[in-house]
């Protein structure tokens, strides 16, 4: 390959740079906790798996209970000091400021370092994660010198005072998909309120955040401020879970943890918990669809790009079965031109699945898919064995019905089930019967039929004529079991502040 090449979308990168990145050889990561990298205080790792090759990435502490009690004494000290939480908006603002420019200079060995320990192709990993991030941080510092308090309508001789108090110490758990951008979308609010943050990544996808962390102390965020400990959701997630000291949660992962997260809090100090879980998104194309091609191309990438791995994924193509046939021949068409490998590669479109195990899944579904009834019309096993590597085929399955599993259940894989539809009201019954209610989208030239769509549908997001890459200006959350709580937007700062009244006579 040309070293020269650069990818469109993104001219930073070059693929000789990224070559060079990748040689790298990583020593073993520690925790990050009161500003200093520490180990387990056991000593104990665990090794890093790359889904590229499969072989060994390098180690990263295996966190104790007692590591994240020393994280959040640390936040709760750096907190309580108010060495952070009482300096003025516009400081924050300024070392928020300057840790965007941090992330944004580092972008291209942070979106390496992500896609050898997570796979998601690179063009992808670039934009969404450490150019995501620090937008994500520019956003939220910009804003945070602008939020004011309320003068409540009283009688003369009282003053009613609202103030928006930082909450305290924020416990952040946060999975392997997309890590960086999930990361910055709680850890930017709650830093710009004011707040102290531990962060618990996923155990297989914790390098990025790391950096980051040590790039926030070298902008100017104080120690045991952002604190980070690796290891076990069931070891230090659970303990930072249930956790006297910690006041609020925020969570993006699955809704199993995400029901014992709401569990731990009722255990512990009814800490509030927002949850942001899965999804199993209906794409929803009518047959009078502007541009049947257009239409076809985009929902591919809606579903393929990642591997399937994005939480709002388009997994379930709800199709007017007068196009049925002629659409999934275009979107089949689509995938089939998406080329499948190593995800460092610029030429390559879909990177590795994230682990042997969600392989192992992914396979499964389609098995099962299979005895229910769909039929296979695309991919449907893995590919590329000899590299060592974790890759999966874009699979598409028609003819499922809405009983079926591969229709109620996420697989967060390049699974796409097609269901036809005869109505609008067929359509919107199909795309509310799961109990999920993240993302949905709707083709039509028809714009009464496309605001009915977005009046029907029971979920966070609803794309009309499109699907995905919606900014940082509107919010993202779930309906029923997709969650609660948003991140993104002016709107997820009310998470990490409390509204405090002062009630003044005169
Ligand atoms: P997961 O729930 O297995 O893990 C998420 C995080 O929770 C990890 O850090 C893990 O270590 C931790 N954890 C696991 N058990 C825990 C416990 N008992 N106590 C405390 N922490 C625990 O999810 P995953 O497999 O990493 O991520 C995939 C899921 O995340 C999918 O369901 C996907 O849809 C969802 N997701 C949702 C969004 C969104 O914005 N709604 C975005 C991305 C991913």
């Amino acid at each position: 390959m040309p070293t020269t090449q650069t990818n469109k979308g993104n001219p930073l990168m070059i693929q000789s740079e990224i070559d060079a990145l990748r040689g790298k050889v990583l020593t073993p990561r520690n925790h990050f906790i009161d500003g200093c990298t520490i180990p387990s205080n056991e000593g104990r790792t665990h090794d890093v798996l790359s889904p590229i090759d499969g072989q060994v990435l390098t180690q990263i502490a295996e966190g104790t209970p007692c590591d994240m009690d020393a994280a959040i004494a640390s936040a709760r000290a750096a907190f309580e000091d108010g060495r952070w939480a009482r300096r003025a908006p516009s400081e924050r603002k300024k070392i928020l400021l300057k840790l965007a420019d941090l992330i944004e200079k580092h972008a291209l060995e942070l979106a390496v370092l992500g896609v050898r320990d997570n796979g998601t192709e690179i063009t992808m990993a670039m934009k969404a994660e450490p150019m995501s991030a620090a937008g994500t941080f520019r956003y939220y510092a910009e804003a945070i010198d602008k939020v004011y308090g309320q003068i409540a309508p009283t009688a003369e001789n009282v003053l009613g005072l609202i103030h928006h108090a930082p909450v305290g110490v924020v416990g952040a758990i946060v999975p392997w998909n997309m890590p960086m951008m999930i990361g910055a979308w709680k850890l930017a609010p709650a830093l710009a309120a004011g707040n102290s943050v531990v962060l618990k990544p996923a155990e297989s996808a914790s390098l990025t955040l790391l950096k980051l962390a040590e790039l926030a102390v070298e902008a100017g965020i104080p120690e045991g401020v952002l604190n980070v400990v690796t290891g076990s959701g069931r070891v230090v997630g659970e303990t930072l879970a249930l956790s006297m000291d910690v006041d609020i949660l925020v969570f993006t992962g699955s809704g199993a943890t995400g029901r014992k997260l709401l569990e731990y809090s009722a255990r512990s100090n009814l800490k509030r918990c927002y949850l942001e879980l899965g999804g199993k998104s209906p794409n929803i194309v009518f047959k009078d669809v502007t541009d049947l091609a257009q239409a076809a191309k985009v929902s591919a990438a809606g579903i393929f790009r990642n591997s399937g791995q994005i939480c709002v994924a388009a997994s379930r193509l709800l199709v007017q079965a007068d196009i049925h046939d002629d659409f999934v021949a275009e979107l089949v068409e689509n995938a089939e031109a998406m080329q499948v490998g190593d995800p460092l590669d610029l030429n390559n479109h879909i990177g590795a699945v994230h682990s042997l195990s969600e392989l192992d899944a992914n396979l499964e579904f389609v098995k099962k898919a299979q005895v229910e009834g769909a039929e296979l019309q695309l991919g449907g096993d893995q590919i590329l064995k000899d590299t060592g590597g974790y890759y999966m085929a874009p699979t598409v399955m028609t003819g499922v019905r809405s009983t079926d599993t591969l229709f109620r259940n996420e697989v967060f894989g390049p699974v796409l089930a097609v269901t036809p539809f005869e109505t609008e009201e067929e359509a919107i019954q199909l795309a509310n019967s799961t109990e999920y209610g993240l993302s949905a989208g709707v083709w039509t030239s028809n714009l009464s039929r496309a605001h009915r769509m977005v009046a029907g549908i029971r979920s966070g997001v609803v794309h009309v004529n499109t699907y995905g890459g919606s900014d940082l200006t509107v919010p993202l959350g779930g309906v029923k079991q997709s969650g609660n709580g948003h991140d993104k937007s002016l709107h997820a700062l009310e998470k990490y502040s409390d509204l405090k009244t002062a009630w003044i006579q005169l």
